[in-house]
């Protein structure tokens, strides 16, 4: 079988071919994270027009370099939740309008479940074995669930306000981040001036940390501290980028790290898997790793190329349930003019 996947949930355009074999044919992404950056944030109305714009040069791109003719394609699959309503409206659209022209099923698919079964595009593809833990930590999401098969997860933690790759953007724009680093997250930003902050740098910039019940966490506060620390320090003469940096990373760090030993001590697991944008910190996701070590469970990052959006990991979802024989799948006949966007706010409690 071969499946075209499409994800536009945010403000990255995507698209890519695999087959049965998982073998990627063909993948494309466009992103303008420069003009995000102009604008002061992520404008909805931006990413809808751009992946409007990009979508069908990539989908004839991908369909191009994967050296086969659309007839070939088995499959459409989608991203369908959680996201920005406007933006994954886009990829929806184009993708029923392939699914009928082909006359071939549709498979909606869920965008957080798919960070974590990215980790079968991995070199870990054939260790990592059902059931396993997964930590995912993005730009909208931050939750903590077990992995039972590809459409069934379980939710043990999630954050109730925030995330921390909102939180780490946001406080980016508060402090003056060096133009070099304009075309890359704010996350990946903040990673590098950190490495250059000095031994102990970060605890310059002290902050307290939230209190949350069980796995759940907070983000919007850790923001909060960070806000007003950044507004009351950065014009002080001595004011270091990289201190302040460090100790914002720590903290995102140890909340996590904090909520990890919580969800440790209720459940036992030995593999767990690590995605979503912010897992492509080292420092953060070293300290995922120490924890569960303690609780003598392994764990496995993502590739750092796929652990922000991108369409491998929604094709490759919409493989394996159509592998599993997924009762999602709309069938050609019965795909309507659309299907339910879902917002992003529901962060995390749409998992199951
Ligand atoms: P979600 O997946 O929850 O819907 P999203 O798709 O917008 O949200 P992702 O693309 O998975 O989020 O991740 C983007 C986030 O990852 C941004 O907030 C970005 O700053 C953060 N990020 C990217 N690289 C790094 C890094 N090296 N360190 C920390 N954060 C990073
Ligand atoms: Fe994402």
């Amino acid at each position: 079988k071969i499946v075209l996947g499409i994800e536009t949930s945010c403000d990255d355009t995507a698209v890519a071919i695999l087959n049965s074999k998982r073998e990627i044919l063909a993948a494309e992404r466009f992103t303008n994270r420069k003009i995000q950056q102009e604008i002061g944030g992520i404008s909805p109305i931006v990413c809808a027009e751009q992946h409007r714009k990009h979508l069908p040069i990539l989908i004839e791109k991908c369909i191009f370099d994967a050296g086969i003719s659309k007839n070939e394609l088995d499959a459409i699959a989608v991203t369908s939740t959680p996201g920005l309503v406007i933006a994954l409206k886009e990829g929806i659209g184009k993708a029923i309008q392939l699914a009928r022209d082909l006359n071939r099923p549709l498979i909606p698919v869920h965008h957080m479940r798919a960070h974590a079964l990215s980790i079968y595009l991995s070199e870990y593809a054939s260790t990592i074995k059902f059931p396993f833990s997964t930590f995912l930590i993005s730009g909208g999401h931050a939750l903590i669930a077990i992995a039972k098969s590809a459409e069934e997860f379980e939710l043990y933690g999630k954050s109730l306000s925030g995330s921390p790759g909102e939180c780490l953007d946001k406080v980016a724009r508060e402090i003056s981040i060096p133009s070099e680093y304009s075309g890359i997250h704010a996350g990946a930003a903040i990673e590098k001036l950190a490495e250059n902050a000095e031994t102990d740098g970060y605890l310059k910039y002290a902050a307290v940390l939230p209190s949350t019940s069980g796995a759940d966490m907070q983000f919007s506060q850790l923001k909060s501290t960070y806000l007003n620390l950044a507004r009351k320090r950065r014009e002080d003469s001595d004011f270091s980028v990289e201190n302040f940096c460090a100790s914002l990373q720590h903290s995102v760090a140890a909340h996590i790290s904090s909520k990890l030993h919580s969800f440790f001590e209720q459940n036992s697991s030995n593999q767990l898997v690590v995605g979503g944008g912010v897992a492509a910190n080292q420092y953060i996701f070293n300290a995922i790793q120490k924890v569960a070590k303690f609780y003598n469970c392994e764990t496995f990052q993502v590739p750092l190329r796929l652990c922000s959006d991108n369409a491998e990991m929604i094709t490759l979802t919409g493989l394996m349930m159509l592998e599993l024989g997924s009762s999602s799948i709309i069938p050609p006949d019965k795909i309507p003019d659309t299907i339910y966007a879902h917002a992003r706010t529901e962060i995390g409690i749409d998992c199951r």
